[in-house]
């Protein structure tokens, strides 16, 4: 998978991609995650829309494990990016772009950052919170009420200490 493409010469020759890369060669994501080990498997297809606008269309997956904030141990879940980018020429008129449209920065060469996009955006994919299911949790909440939960208290991070409390708890 190239790390960055020309999105104008790409749609001129309906380029499409299918790829991946390595999630150790993208650092930010992997500094969010468990394990650096896997892949982010690509779909790129650069075309002209109805408009005449290049688009460049990303199907972006990956399968990760973040920290439960709950238990503190590893969670798998999937990040998954599917959308519609187009780049921001000086040419471009901004109003002209569909609302569903990411508009991407071109370098000075007319490329884009290709990798660090599907980057960004696999980040943005990341709950702020990531927590298991009750069921699949390594801590079982015994004050939680089922169909009552406290939003307040499940948005709170858990700290190493309350995680031991309630190990003790649990006792
Ligand atoms: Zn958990």
């Amino acid at each position: 998978m190239p790390v960055e493409i020309d999105p104008v010469k790409s749609a001129q020759k309906r380029s499409d991609y299918d790829g991946f890369y390595p999630l150790g060669n993208l650092k930010r994501l992997s500094d969010a995650i468990v394990s650096d080990q896997g892949e982010v498997s690509v779909l790129l297809r650069c075309a002209y829309d109805e408009q005449g606008l290049p688009v460049m269309l990303i199907s972006a997956e990956a399968d990760v494990e973040v920290t439960c904030q709950r238990c503190a141990e590893a969670m798998p879940i999937k990040l998954a990016l599917s959308a519609t980018f187009t780049p921001k020429t000086a040419r471009l008129e901004e109003d002209l772009v569909p609302s569903e449209y990411g508009l991407v920065e071109v370098n000075e060469y007319g490329q884009i950052d290709l990798r660090a996009l599907i980057e960004d955006e696999l980040l943005l994919a990341i709950p702020l919170v990531p927590k298991h299911n009750v069921e699949e949790c390594a801590i079982k909440q015994q004050d939680m009420s089922w169909g009552q939960l406290d939003p307040a208290a499940s948005e709170k991070p858990a700290n190493p200490f309350d995680v031991l409390k309630s190990l003790k708890n649990s006792k």
